[in-house]
């Protein structure tokens, strides 16, 4: 698999994810190759481009990329963005992301009632067409009667492919699917959504599912979270769903993802959710947990359940003991000692 650690505390949390996908690796005989690549705002900076010209092609062959985070102070986010996530996310066509969210016992969430142990949901975020479109435009600069439009492009296949994602998912969780949706506001683009999720809906009838307007169901993810199983949501919605469960769960430290070509023609990408983290940078403090969680996603889509499941047990295990909880959640332990803890459990 490809490695890219990224920026800042990318590099970190990547090295101690590594240590325990070998760990596992070994337990259940799995072979591991890695090829790390240095693409980063580091290289931006000193090479003035993200990765290489012939970036993607390296990429192309790896059956798997795990990436750190990349970001960086001075470096503006649509360098490090379009200068590599999207076009990965893009050319590989990663239309799945992903996005566990649990609020593990002995993780407090802000909200009162995330109880541990009882929220469990995944967010299955469409993401390479919707509201995230190039197609727009400013108009009329300097006139009092200046526009900027923006337009949003929901093609019948990627609606599909998405919705019948999310229901394939449901059916191995809770069979539970919730649409999010807006049509009584955005006329066009939302009415076609829903229309095709009732259809797919058809084909699934052991799977029960609503749709939601998207401000009632942010409402209603902070005051009932544990209602939801899997929430299926246009790239914006999506996007900002998945931030707001992350914080649910207690700590943006703690949460995975995966952008995924589910037909298996490319690869797929996993990363933590959090970025690099510029303030805690060097320290050795960053929480592996978010970094730890989407290798065990990548083990899963690469066929070893086994092995996944049993990183997960040890991550629950990790948070049961104050001791080796990172300071993101209230604890002490360093990257290393969480890192440790997580091994020893394995
Ligand atoms: P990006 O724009 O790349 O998403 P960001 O600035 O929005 O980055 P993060 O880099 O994720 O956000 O940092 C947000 C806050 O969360 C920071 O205070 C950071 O220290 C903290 N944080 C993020 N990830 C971790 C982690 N793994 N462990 C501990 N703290 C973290
Ligand atoms: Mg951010």
């Amino acid at each position: 698999m490809a490695v890219i650690p990224g920026d800042g505390i990318g590099a970190e949390v990547v090295a101690a994810a590594r240590q325990v996908l070998d760990a596992v690796a070994d337990r259940h005989h799995i072979e591991l190759d890695y090829t790390g690549y240095d693409w980063s705002c580091q290289r931006y900076l000193s090479q003035g481009s993200m990765m290489p010209a012939d970036g993607l092609d390296r990429l192309r062959d790896a059956d798997a990329i795990l990436l750190g985070a990349v970001g960086w102070p001075g470096v503006p986010d649509h360098v490090s963005l379009w200068g590599l996530l999207i076009p990965i996310r893009r050319t590989f066509r990663q239309y799945v992301n992903l996005r566990p969210i649990r609020v593990f016992e002995g993780v407090t969430s802000p909200v009162r009632g995330a109880r541990p142990g009882e929220v469990d949901l995944v967010v299955v975020r469409e993401n390479v067409e919707g509201e995230y479109s190039e197609i727009g435009g400013r108009f009329g600069r300097g006139f009092p009667e200046e526009q900027a439009v923006q337009e949003a492009v929901f093609t019948r296949a990627g609606v599909t492919r998405i919705v019948d994602h999310a229901f394939a998912l449901a059916r191995t969780r809770r069979s539970y699917v919730t649409s999010a949706t807006k049509s009584n506001g955005i006329v066009h683009t939302m009415p076609f959504w829903d229309e095709i999720v009732a259809e797919r809906a058809a084909g699934h009838p052991d799977v029960r599912w609503d749709a939601e307007h998207i401000d009632a169901l942010a409402a209603k993810l902070v005051l009932q979270p544990e209602r939801f199983d899997v929430i299926v949501g246009s790239n914006l919605f999506g996007d900002i769903l998945s931030d707001l469960a992350a914080a649910v769960a207690g700590s943006i430290g703690i949460a995975p993802s995966a952008n995924l070509d589910p037909t298996g023609t490319f690869p797929s990408m996993f990363e933590p959710v959090h970025g690099s983290a510029p303030d805690i940078a060097g320290q050795g403090i960053a929480n592996p947990l978010g970094a730890v969680w989407s290798a065990a996603m990548m083990l899963d889509h690469l066929g070893h359940p086994g092995a996944a499941a049993q990183i997960v047990a040890a991550i629950e295990a990790s948070l049961l003991d104050p001791a080796t909880r990172s300071r993101d959640l209230g604890g002490t332990a360093d990257t290393r000692g969480v890192t440790e803890a997580l091994l020893s459990h394995l």
